[in-house]
């Protein structure tokens, strides 16, 4: 691209400049002498010179309301395609294959009327050029969806504290921490062989509870985020979330009066959630986590929490049904950490 064409492109607005634009693309394609840099700032625009082409076409049903003719769009737009179709080209012929266009004087007749560039590409150049816009446009879609999903895992991965985060089923901690039986029935939460909404970690403090339940978060975070996931899976990593009730609150009271605060819609709607230390938020905050898992097991979420609290102090502190959500094996899986375990030795 030599600079003096580059100025001249850069000095140019509306349609007239599209087009140029979109021409020169499609002839650096030809000649293979793609610029890069160049392409890209003018890959946008030749979406709207195919919009011109199309207005051009309809001009053709529909007599145009408002006339703004004017003869010399017409001979600027014929200039700009002979500079962008190169030696050769002459009006009246696809600036893109050569080829013979057909109905060319009425085509300008209908620009002319509207004021706008003439179409210089034949039937099969413009829809080449169209469905590769569509090619292009969906392959930037795309891109800009993996790299949101991918976001949103780092945001999941980033809400579990650290010193749960490097943490499996099958590692060594949650070997040593967690009683086998307790250990066998994560293994059936994650295969979903345990498949109720609500599981809850019950044991003394120490037990390996959280270590389990941000395990089993961890691992649907990890095998959602793998190359092949498939998207149901890699959509349950982006939205797994931990929360650790004690601080969690503090969330709520920065939201403004009458609207639920970000932080509690953000747990509500989580794929996976980890609710981490229930019975430790303040008392203010109880209804508000009793909400949070009616909320959930109503829309079948899964939701780990762990706890210290008894099914007697669950039914004492919380509203009415949360018990039972949490506490009664009937309607909750129940993992019992049992006694709190060896401290893991310090090495
Ligand atoms: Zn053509």
């Amino acid at each position: 691209m030599n600079q003096e064409l580059e100025s001249y492109v850069a000095g140019l607005d509306g349609p007239q400049a599209r087009f140029l634009a979109a021409a020169l693309c499609e002839r650096f394609r030809r000649e293979e002498q793609a610029d890069d840099e160049l392409a890209a700032l003018l890959a946008d625009r030749r979406a709207v010179a195919t919009e011109c082409e199309q207005r051009v076409q309809l001009s053709k049903t529909h007599a145009p309301s408002e006339s703004t003719s004017s003869g010399e769009s017409v001979g600027e737009a014929i200039k700009l395609a002979r500079l962008a179709a190169g030696d050769g080209w002459q009006p009246g012929a696809c600036a893109r294959c050569r080829c013979a266009l057909e109905g060319w004087a009425e085509r300008v007749a209908a620009a002319e009327a509207l004021g706008i560039p003439p179409p210089v590409y034949c039937d099969t150049c413009s829809r080449d050029l169209r469905e590769h816009d569509a090619r292009e446009r969906r392959a930037r879609e795309e891109e800009a969806a993996a790299e949101f999903r991918a976001a949103r895992v780092r945001d999941a991965w980033g809400s579990i504290p650290e010193r749960f985060r490097e943490h499996r089923l099958r590692s060594s901690l949650c070997r040593f921490l967690a009683r086998p039986e307790a250990l066998e029935d994560a293994r059936k939460v994650l295969t979903l062989a345990k498949n109720r909404p609500v599981v809850t970690f019950v044991g003394p403090a120490q037990s390996g509870k959280t270590t389990l339940a941000c395990a089993i978060l961890a691992e649907i975070i990890e095998r959602g985020a793998a190359r092949g996931a498939d998207a149901a899976m890699s959509r349950r990593a982006a939205g797994a979330r931990y929360v650790y009730l004690p601080t969690f609150v503090e969330a709520r009271k920065r939201s403004p009066l009458n609207s639920e605060a970000p932080a509690v819609v953000q747990a509500k709607a989580a794929t996976v959630l980890v609710l981490d230390e229930m019975g430790g938020e303040p008392e203010s905050a109880r209804e508000m986590v009793g909400e949070i898992i009616q909320s959930r097991h109503h829309e079948n979420r899964l939701t780990l929490i762990t706890t210290g609290l008894k099914g007697p102090q669950v039914a004492a502190r919380y509203p009415g049904g949360i018990v039972a959500r949490v506490a009664w094996p009937q309607q909750a899986t129940i993992i019992d950490c049992g006694p709190t375990a060896r401290a893991p030795e310090a090495t």
